[in-house]
């Protein structure tokens, strides 16, 4: 009997998990086509509906059409019940956004703030966190919790930093930010992040190699619409691939890895540091930003033809760069269609969708992710 009633509340949890998941991915959509789209009895899916309402996760956006009788009510989940709060750590910089739980941006900062592994920074970024919050002018209670994303490789549960040399941080633990942020906290890797928030983006994506160009090269492996994390939590580490024997040595103390040619800093090194300079001034056939371009390319290709080889799915393009690459990408294809064995043109390769703070969406996303599949 016991058992019989936990069994049944388990059911009915499983049941509103399943409508709220339903909704969160369709448009408005009425109580009727609800319950024949999931083969549900229409007092089921009422009940659960009104309790989704009732916690305000669910609302009415307006009346359907009907061809006779009484007009159907359009339900769909609400956006603006919670919040997320991811932070894009760099060495130099902090990138701060509010997402609501569709991942839209609804504000988002971005300021010098050099990474130094003290209290003070800390403190600081908890400082930071609190005054962001309060200019959002939302109710705290809705605030999910905050995402941290590091330029850093995690341990398996995420709690600690593995492996860190962009940032001094390793052995580093969540626990630094959490003493200053009276939320729930969670790290995550960079370019994991941002590979996260471009599934988010594309809800029919199953399958990405998502390559991250910024001042140090990253990647993710999405694989059936999860992140591959590797053995070690160093899968999709693309920026250390080698790609030239004995080449250019990199950060990391090796030498050719992709890294040396492809970080975002190789370009913008010519533009004071600016990558959206570079992009202005190549658009102007300026040297040596022409000539740096070209060159860049090569290692580029090199790099997307590897992925699409190891991977046979969509490569994305991603990162300080690929923000950049929307009117280069037509060149890019084709370049990386010459060198391909099995294909004539490059249509699997993509530019990235979020342009805007990627990293930082993406480290907020895990909250709304764990809010969706425990609703
Ligand atoms: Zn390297």
């Amino acid at each position: 009997m016991v058992a019989n009633k936990a069994s049944s509340i388990e059911v009915k949890k499983i049941n509103r998990n399943v409508i709220y998941k339903f909704l969160y991915k369709h448009d408005p959509i009425s109580i009727q086509e609800i319950a024949y789209t999931l083969n549900m009895s229409l007092p089921t899916v009422t009940q659960n509906i009104k309790e989704l309402q009732e916690r305000d996760l669910v609302i009415e956006t307006g009346l359907f059409e009907s061809t006779g009788g009484r007009k159907a009510k359009a339900i769909a989940y609400n956006s603006l019940a919670k919040y997320a709060v991811g932070l894009d750590v760099t060495r130099d910089h902090i990138g701060i956004v509010l997402i609501d739980l569709s991942g839209k941006v609804i504000k988002n900062e971005r300021k010098q703030y050099p990474f130094v592994n003290s209290r003070e920074y800390f403190e600081g970024i908890g400082n930071l966190v609190k005054h962001f919050i309060e200019d959002c002018k939302i109710d705290k209670s809705k605030i999910l919790g905050v995402g941290i994303a590091l330029p850093a490789i995690l341990s398996a549960d995420r709690q600690t930093v593995s492996y860190a040399t962009v940032i001094d941080f390793k052995g580093g633990s969540v626990k630094s930010f959490s003493e200053f942020i009276p939320y729930p906290c969670a790290l995550s890797n960079d370019a994991n992040a941002a590979g996260l928030a471009e599934m988010w983006v594309d809800g029919n994506i199953e399958n990405m190699a998502y390559l991250s160009l910024n001042d140090s090269v990253g990647g993710a492996i999405i694989i059936g619409k999860n992140i591959y994390p590797g053995e070690n939590q160093r899968g999709g580490e693309f920026g250390h691939m080698t790609i030239v024997p004995n080449g250019r040595t990199c950060y990391c103390g090796q030498k050719g890895c992709v890294d040396a040619y492809c970080s975002a800093k190789i370009l913008s090194a010519s533009s004071n540091g600016s990558i959206a300079e570079f992009f202005r001034l190549l658009k102007l056939n300026r040297e040596p930003h022409k000539a740096l371009w070209e060159e860049y390319l090569t290692h580029l290709i090199v790099t997307i033809n590897n992925l699409r080889m190891l991977y046979d799915c969509n490569v994305i393009l991603g990162g300080y760069v690929g923000a950049y690459l929307d009117e280069y990408i037509d060149d890019i294809r084709e370049l990386v269609a010459r060198r391909n064995t099995f294909e004539v043109d490059g249509t699997y390769l993509h530019v990235c969708k979020y342009k805007l703070e990627a990293t930082a969406v993406g480290a907020a996303l895990q909250h709304v992710e764990n809010f969706i599949n425990n609703v």
